[in-house]
């Protein structure tokens, strides 16, 4: 089997008309060739027109899963994932830190459907049974916590989930699948903003649904009906970003780690949060699962009042929500990623105002740390 790298480049590859690169077929229907289900008529909404299905191949193979499927954005597949597998009445178990809009999804929009939510912390399986219902049916958490960068029992939960026949779904977009691959240790559905590291260049909006082919395709039957298909021009940026996926990951983790490094030994500095950081939640986890730590760090300063200042004094990184781009980005969560949630959802979730949290780009390290250092002087 080729290495991800390989896979990066190569799976999904047309070679059509002898092109290396897939041309972007901007084209929302297809002449009919005999089909005879409706899902089978080549249509962009119906997620089979060739970007998308070449898109499908690739990242299906560097997940390592029997299929995949690509969409309109990171919400866009959660909420396809989770509708695919919650129907009225039923309940789902949720790591009690996660990305906001899939919190408030689940908090807002998910009750009105007649679909239910607890919250568990996923570093303490011996809460989870409490949290059980007859009606659960999903395990839902993130393989590295946004914002706090936490990395959970991700070998309990598969195990607790398959004793009670729930079905695991992944948030898998920090690590991305250079430095982790969920269905490895047995989840069963894995999904992605690919808006962050998997396109890696901030210019487009996307997600990804990965899985056994009979879990992706209950999720495309719904999406198609969503709507939330991607565009074959996105589609093209997102193949091309992913070629450099490997290389992009690799500097990601070697500058994140010397950041968080030097940020931990700064006397202003309170707390870093980083996988990669001895102490940091989920630390040993992450050593044995993962290949890499990531790109992520969270930290909070002595004195928090002090974190729009060193915001503005820096340099490099931009002050803007999202992640995983070519260039830093930092922002206060609770005054930006985390604003859906209320004051009082963000305290449980251990979301302090002074919480900053950076996306540690591929600037020069030695200048990324000199501007990190000038701005805390
Ligand atoms: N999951 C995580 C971990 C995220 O950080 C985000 C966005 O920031 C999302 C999902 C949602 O993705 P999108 O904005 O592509 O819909």
């Amino acid at each position: 089997m080729p290495k991800l790298d390989t896979l990066l480049i190569h799976a999904g590859q047309q070679n059509i008309h002898g092109a290396v690169v897939n041309p972007i077929f901007q084209s929302a229907t297809y002449a009919l060739t005999g089909e005879v289900a409706y899902g089978a008529l080549r249509y962009l909404r119906l997620n089979n027109t060739p970007n998308q299905t070449a898109l499908a191949e690739k990242l299906a193979a560097i997940e390592g899963t029997g299929a995949a499927l690509v969409t309109a954005s990171g919400m866009a597949a959660i909420t396809a994932a989770l509708l695919s597998n919650l129907s009225v009445g039923q309940h789902a178990l949720v790591q009690s830190t996660v990305y906001g809009g899939t919190a408030t999804f689940l908090t807002s929009d998910a009750p009105r459907m007649g679909i239910a939510c607890d919250f568990v912390d996923v570093s303490a399986p011996e809460t989870w049974a409490a949290a059980l219902r007859p009606e659960t049916t999903v395990f839902y958490v993130e393989s590295i916590a946004n914002p706090l960068l936490s990395v959970g029992r991700l070998r309990a939960v598969v195990a607790f989930a398959r004793q009670h026949g729930l079905v695991t779904i992944v948030d898998n977009t920090f690590p991305s699948p250079v430095n982790f691959q969920p269905a490895s240790i047995g989840f069963d559905l894995i999904v992605h903003s690919a808006t962050k590291y998997l396109n890696g260049h901030s210019d487009i909006v996307a997600g990804v649904i990965a899985g056994a082919p009979e879990r992706v395709e209950a999720a495309r039957h719904l999406l198609n009906h969503l709507g939330g298909s991607l565009d074959p021009n996105s589609c093209f940026l997102l193949e091309r970003g992913l070629k450099t996926l490997g290389l992009r990951v690799r500097q990601h983790n070697a500058s994140a780690m010397a950041l968080a490094r030097a940020l931990a030994a700064h006397p202003a500095i309170a707390s870093v949060h980083y996988p990669g950081l001895p102490g940091s939640p989920g630390h040993e986890i992450a050593a044995e699962l993962f290949s890499g730590f990531g790109g992520m760090i969270a930290f909070t300063l002595k004195d928090p009042a002090l974190g729009d200042r060193l915001i503005e004094r820096l340099t490099l990184p931009v002050h803007a929500p999202s992640l995983g781009g070519v260039e830093s980005l930092i922002v206060r969560p609770a005054t930006s990623t985390h604003l859906g949630m209320t004051p009082q959802e963000r305290a449980a979730a251990g979301i302090s105002d002074g919480l900053i949290r950076v996306s540690v780009g591929l600037e020069d390290t030695g200048d990324l740390l000199a501007d990190f250092a000038q701005a805390l002087a």
